[in-house]
């Protein structure tokens, strides 16, 4: 099982990628941003969308974020909200086929990122899981659901200034070219 770690950061801090965070996951070297769009896989089924009790993001906002890649021709199952005794929240085990949505975990480094992202992938490049993780003062900002679940999509860090994909907050946009499915 495998997994990447793209980070999010905060403005101040430039666009270095920190190293993966111990799990019990085989992890893989971290991409650090490219001038093109790269991407490490594709779901080959619709994800689930799982949103924690408690999470950062609230459900208007999840699909806000969700139509923002529908419109470019990914597809997702409908959002839900998890129980409050939701075993994967509790856990923190994603589900199969499903992206999970919740506040930071241990391995979360405070003070150096607003969101992150990790999947899990089959042979390479099929992914079957993600989990994104935001802190929740930035749950509602302008852009980082977004970027995030560009991640659990499969898409790296790009360094073109107005992109989507951009890795530092600051330095982003809505700027969706190459990401068309
Ligand atoms: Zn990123």
């Amino acid at each position: 099982m495998k997994f990447l770690v793209p980070f999010l950061f905060l403005p101040t801090h430039g666009p270095v990628h920190k190293t993966p965070s111990p799990a019990d996951e085989v992890c893989l070297t971290v991409p650090t941003a490219t001038s093109t769009l790269s991407r490490v896989g594709d779901w080959h089924a619709d994800p689930k969308v799982l949103l924690c009790a408690h999470g950062p993001v609230t459900f208007a906002r999840a699909e806000r974020a969700i139509s923002y890649w529908k419109r470019l021709g990914y597809a997702f199952q409908t959002p839900r909200e998890a129980a409050q005794d939701s075993f994967a929240c509790a856990t923190g085990k994603v589900p199969y086929n499903t992206i999970m949505i919740d506040i930071p975990s241990q391995s979360f480094k405070m003070g150096k990122h607003i969101g992150s992202t990790r999947t899990w992938r089959n042979e390479g490049t099929q992914i079957f899981k993600a989990k994104i993780e935001i802190i929740p003062a930035w749950g509602d900002s302008e852009r980082i659901l977004e970027h995030e679940l560009g991640h659990a999509l499969g898409w790296n860090d790009v360094t073109h200034t107005g992109h989507i994909m951009n890795g530092t907050w600051s330095l982003g946009g809505y700027n969706s070219i190459g990401l068309k499915k």
